[in-house]
């Protein structure tokens, strides 16, 4: 008993600076201490996980938040739990219209001209039977009178944008962020420039991910790159040589090993596209629900370098 009297004080005080610690951290931005970070907001797929978000990354240069890639569910409160700022944001770039890619997009403009005056840069690939234009995705979601959501309209340069009162429905609108839309052609074989700025350029390219057009992204700052594979099934050369000697490489772990889908490249297959590319070191993310020690392993048998297997809000300097 008497132990347990001297030892209950120690446990509560522990405690309180726990909470302290977390309060502090909670305060401050939770990746961009070196010059070039990753950060993942979304490690999981579209399959519903309690410990991972749909599809995001964030990229940090200089210790700010200036490219997000996808927005999967979840994504929206990673970005805050990030502490990353909006205003901060040089382009979003959506790899293809699946909802675990972009689902959150409506969640993270709404209400973001509050802190945010600036238009925000928005890419995504060109249509196909399979799935719209981006800018007729984004046209179908905000047109201020024939989308899905019209209180969005400003995001779409509406005439009601910001705060107000539409006259012609008589309720209060708060709109979002005015977007300056981007369609990057899924097509062709040669990458498209997407953003040059303060020494960084984005580029994106096609990528195999059945009759879904998608985009894979490249950052080069300097002489780092990165470079953001999004769903593929890995049959394409063309995209060894647009991720060829890339300091990081992110590829995703949708299906597991043996398996055949047109869709998804199998464990094995991401190894050896990772491998052939001569990156410098390798992200696994998107995980499908399977045994993950064994996808790894399947992996292996392929790839021989430097790898980190993604969690939701993991930070990775790029060197
Ligand atoms: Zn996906």
């Amino acid at each position: 008993m008497g132990v347990f009297m001297v030892r209950l004080p120690v446990i509560f005080l522990l405690g309180i600076f726990c909470a302290s610690l977390s309060s502090l951290s909670a305060f401050g931005q939770s990746c961009g201490t070196t010059p070039l970070d990753v950060q993942i907001l979304g490690s999981g797929g579209p399959r519903m996980n309690p410990t991972r978000a749909s599809t995001s990354y964030l990229v940090w240069i200089e210790g700010r938040a200036r490219i997000l890639i996808d927005m999967g569910g979840g994504a929206q409160h990673r970005f805050g739990e990030s502490q990353a700022k909006l205003e901060d944001l040089w382009m979003v770039g959506i790899s293809h219209l699946h909802p675990d890619h972009v689902s959150d997009l409506p969640a993270f403009l709404w209400l973001s001209h509050e802190v945010r005056k600036e238009p925000l840069k928005v890419f995504g690939p060109t249509g196909n039977d399979a799935a719209p234009d981006f800018a007729i995705f984004l046209n179908r979601l905000f047109d201020e009178k024939t989308g899905a959501f019209p209180v969005l309209g400003s995001a779409l340069g509406g005439s009601y944008g910001g705060s107000g009162v539409r006259p012609d429905m008589g309720r209060v609108v708060a709109g979002g962020v005015r977007l300056d839309v981007g369609v990057i052609d899924a097509v062709k074989s040669d990458p498209s420039v997407v953003l040059q700025r303060e020494g960084t350029t984005v580029t994106a390219r096609k990528i195999p991910h059945g009759n879904m057009p998608t985009l894979a992204y490249r950052v080069q700052t300097g002489n780092v790159s990165i470079v953001f594979s999004s769903d593929q099934n890995g049959t394409d050369p063309g995209f060894v040589e647009f991720a060829k000697g890339a300091n990081l490489l992110i590829m995703h772990l949708a299906i597991p090993p043996g398996a055949n889908v047109p869709l998804h490249a199998t464990p094995a297959v991401v190894g050896r596209v990772a491998q052939e590319a001569a990156v410098k070191q390798l992200i696994v993310s998107h995980f499908g629900l399977f045994e993950l020690d064994a996808a790894i392993a399947d992996l292996r048998t392929a790839y021989n370098g430097p790898l980190i297997v993604g969690a939701d809000m993991q930070c990775t300097p790029v060197l």
